[in-house]
């Protein structure tokens, strides 16, 4: 197996030999019986987090997301959201194919749209619209590079979009890097919303899983999409003793993810040839612009680098993103940063 520093992405992140032996010990049963009584922990764990009745276990986020929308909303309502959203741009349509929903994309900064955008996108009610049904928003915005919805904007989102009868949506993928980073408790940045989830295979390190959380109404009407989905799972609680770990041991230290994603963009940006504003990094993910007059594109950037021993992803023409995670150090961001330097010095 080929060892490199691998900042493609913190879904990379491998169990350590502490979560396998949490793996390996977990007491299991029929998880869609509510038999298992690690997943049973791990749902009510959640839902106390994020300060909602209960919780339901999937094996992805993007499942979440997809039954969250689906009990939300009927076949011809409208999601209103951030036109860089997973739920727009990573998911193969599913709000669409599975949901049958519209989705009204705002141009918000870096992934976060403001009061005042979203006041001049709901619609004056006439028979001819989409029914608005659902505000979403995601935390942290994951193509908005990493960026925190200060709690102020999502108190005036929320207020606004429950005052017109709209139910509330937070894709919550990184949910922790945000709390870790500001400080706010996970259940305040939820507080106002109808379904959260988190993400337990990003920067959590988990291999596997997210949990969905609301009102004990909507996690039931949750299950049965679920099932519908074919997300009800048997013996889960070996993945789900992963996420309880996780939950353990590395929540905190996030603080170290986002340290070294810091030290990363500050790096970067005192290359010649990148365009990147090290002020923007707030958590792990790391965006940088090849600046104009330099003859690579990401493409063939990250090719170079990779021949070199780290790994960094193409967003876009000109688009390169980085992230860090457990299985990156400070060194190793030293390192990447050396070779991404040469890289572009040829
Ligand atoms: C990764 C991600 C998802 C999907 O999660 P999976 O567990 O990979 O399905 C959804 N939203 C955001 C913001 C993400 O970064």
């Amino acid at each position: 197996m080929t060892r490199y520093i691998e900042l493609f992405s913190d879904t990379k992140t491998r169990p350590t030999a502490a979560m396998r032996a949490a793996i390996a010990a977990a007491d299991v049963g029929d998880e869609a019986a509510f038999e298992d009584p690690t997943v049973n922990a791990l749902c009510e764990r959640v839902a106390a987090l994020l300060g909602k009745e209960a919780a339901l276990f999937t094996p992805s986020g993007t499942m979440c997301n997809q039954i969250a929308l689906a009990v939300l909303g009927r076949p011809g309502d409208e999601v209103i959201c951030d036109r860089t959203a997973h739920i727009v741009n990573y998911e193969a349509g599913g709000v669409g194919a599975n949901a049958g929903l519209n989705l009204l994309a705002l141009d918000g900064e870096r992934g976060r749209y403001g009061v005042e955008q979203l006041r001049a996108a709901l619609r004056f009610p006439l028979r001819h619209a989409p029914r608005q049904r659902i505000v979403s928003v995601e935390q942290t915005s994951n193509l908005g590079g990493g960026a925190v919805w200060p709690i102020e904007q999502l108190d005036a989102v929320t207020a606004l979009a429950r005052g017109r009868g709209l139910a509330t949506h937070m894709d919550g993928a990184r949910l922790l890097n945000a709390c870790v980073a500001t400080g706010v408790p996970a259940a305040r940045y939820a507080r106002d919303f109808d379904a959260v989830w988190i993400d337990f295979s990003k920067g959590l390190g988990a291999p596997v899983g997210a949990a969905l959380a609301g009102t004990r109404a909507f996690i039931e009407e949750a299950w049965r999409v679920k099932q519908r989905y074919g997300g009800a799972m048997r013996q889960a609680g070996v993945i789900a003793a992963a996420a309880l770990y996780a939950l353990d041991h590395h929540v905190e230290r996030l603080a170290d993810d986002h340290a070294n994603a810091k030290r990363l963009a500050a790096g970067l940006a005192m290359l010649d040839g990148i365009a990147l504003d090290p002020a923007t990094v707030e958590t792990n993910l790391v965006y940088f612009a090849l600046a104009p007059g330099v003859a690579l594109d990401a493409k063939t950037l990250c090719e170079r680098a990779l021949a070199r021993g780290v790994r960094v992803g193409a967003m876009g023409p000109r688009l390169v993103r980085a992230v860090t995670h457990l299985d990156v150090s400070a060194p190793d961001v030293d390192v990447a940063v050396g070779v991404i330097g040469e890289v572009l010095r040829g």
